[in-house]
């Protein structure tokens, strides 16, 4: 990774004019690399940039988009590994799993360039005909966290580029050289002031949400600061997409194929080390096969290989900073105090690095900090349930509403408990699985708004109604 990055206002590089801040490498808690620090001056410095370009960027051909967008992702994958590796330093994930990210991003990044907009016919009669066209909004802010920091900042700033928009983007804090490499490459295709990139705290995120250049807020992050975003936003009365928190629960039913299935409920649970917004997160096991599961999930959470992400072999990487491995560190605590069985894992490994093990916490229920809050890293609650009716109403009962899973052997009947989960996703024998061309979105205090597929683009987008009189 190189060891100097800059921000990008208006196609230029410049420095921050509060300097720098640290940012550190969570294998080891070293200092990484020095990332720029921007002002407030330089949001609004970055906002004016966006609005210049957005001047002719709005009138581009859809054509002009495409090619872009897939020079952009031919840009990506020319620089695929470099990229990987600046998210594993960063982030912590093993090289395979961030290489999975890259490889995500572009395909992401192809598929909104293959998107059409269209223009929508309401009526064609001898009176009169009424076209619903879409046009651009302006500048739009991305503000993005650091689980999935690239794919993420490719799933904001994608639809709003292929829509005719100019963007404002700020990484996390945490994690921000992979988004800072992202827009140089993004700039060596796009204009001048397409997309620009602003790095700093959460104050930066703040002076973008309150600016009344930008138009509308795309933020992934938690359920507080997605709430105060709103509030904020509501001043020039910006548009919000929120993907917010989520504690999705699954629920294994009593003719699930557990052993077939095992492999990948563990799977759902812990990518990414548990830091995936729609992973899962509460796991409701019916009596019959819960002590068989709960062995299962114990095995392949012992056969984990936990280590630095650039090593080789290594399945599972740090948590990514310290405060998110203190509070999986106290939600574990507090299970084991109140009488949970610690299955596998329960502790720290080493003592360098945010290194916790993935961990099975079995004979817990809700009422338990564990199962009601999103723990949002590796420890996954096991919950027994005798009643399927029982199981989905303390699946239900939780203020978030992002995603959740019914894992069974009929098809029929699992639809129809899926169907009865208060989430924006329910999946059958298989959770977490985001997809370009499939809508995504929460409910309930995980968010507002759609991104991906076409709901998704159009959340970018402007309705302009054309009505021509023909009388
Ligand atoms: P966070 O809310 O702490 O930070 C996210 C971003 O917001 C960062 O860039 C941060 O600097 C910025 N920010 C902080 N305060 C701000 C403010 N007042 N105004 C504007 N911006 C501000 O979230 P995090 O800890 O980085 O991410 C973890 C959370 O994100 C988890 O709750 C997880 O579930 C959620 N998440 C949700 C999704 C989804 O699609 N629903 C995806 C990934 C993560």
């Amino acid at each position: 990774m190189k060891d100097q990055f800059s921000l990008i206002i208006g196609g230029q590089a410049l420095a921050g004019d509060r300097g720098t801040f640290k940012v550190l490498n969570p294998a080891t808690e070293e200092v990484l690399a020095e990332c720029p620090f921007a002002s407030p001056e330089q949001v609004d410095q970055a906002v004016k940039a966006a609005e210049e370009a957005f001047k002719s960027w709005q009138y581009s051909s859809d054509d002009e988009r495409t090619a872009a967008l897939n020079a952009i992702a031919d840009k990506f994958e020319a620089h695929a590994e470099e990229l990987a590796e600046i998210i594993t330093l960063e982030q912590g994930k093993p090289l395979d799993l961030a290489r999975f990210e890259v490889g995500g991003a572009v395909a992401w990044t192809r598929y909104t360039a293959s998107l059409e907009i269209p223009v929508e016919v309401i009526e064609d009669s001898d009176v009169r005909r009424a076209e619903l066209h879409r046009k651009p909004l302006g500048v739009v802010g991305s503000i993005t966290p650091w689980n999935w920091p690239l794919m993420i900042a490719i799933w904001h700033v994608m639809p709003a580029i292929r829509t005719g928009n100019t963007v404002v983007v700020k990484p996390s804090s945490m994690t921000p050289f992979n988004t800072l490499r992202m827009v140089e490459l993004m700039n060596e295709v796009l204009p001048a002031g397409v997309i620009n990139i602003v790095t700093g705290e959460g104050g930066i995120g703040s002076s973008m949400v309150k600016h009344e250049g930008i138009r509308k807020i795309v933020f992934t992050g938690s359920t507080p600061t997605g709430q105060n975003i709103m509030r904020n936003a509501a001043d020039n009365l910006k548009r919000l997409t929120l993907e917010l928190g989520g504690n999705d629960a699954g629920i294994v039913l009593p003719d699930a194929d557990i052993d077939k299935l095992a492999p990948a409920i563990f799977q759902s649970a812990f990518i990414n080390m548990g830091q995936t917004c729609a992973a899962l997160k509460r796991l409701y096991v019916h009596d019959s096969q819960y002590d068989a599961l709960v062995d299962k999930l114990a095995e392949l959470a012992r056969a984990q290989k936990v280590g630095p992400g650039l090593d080789a072999g290594v399945t599972f990487g740090p948590v990514q900073n310290r405060d998110q491995f203190e509070l999986v560190e106290a939600l574990v605590e507090d299970a084991r105090r109140n009488g949970a069985r610690i299955v596998a894992g329960g502790e720290r490994v080493g003592d360098r690095g945010y290194f916790y093990a993935p961990t099975i916490v079995a004979d817990i229920t809700d009422g338990t900090r564990l199962v009601d809050e999103e723990q949002f890293g590796p420890a996954l609650p096991v919950i027994r349930y005798s009643d399927v009716e029982d199981a989905i109403r303390r699946a239900n009962d939780n203020p978030n509403g992002l995603g959740g899973s019914v894992w069974g052997s009929d098809i029929e009947q699992a639809k129809q408990v899926a169907s009865r989960l208060e989430s924006g996703t329910a999946w059958i024998n298989n959770h977490a699985e985001v997809l370009p061309h499939c809508p995504f979105g929460g409910c309930k205090m995980s968010g507002i708004g759609t991104e991906f597929g076409l709901d998704g683009l159009l959340e970018y987008t402007q309705s302009q109604l054309l009505n021509i009189s023909k009388g």
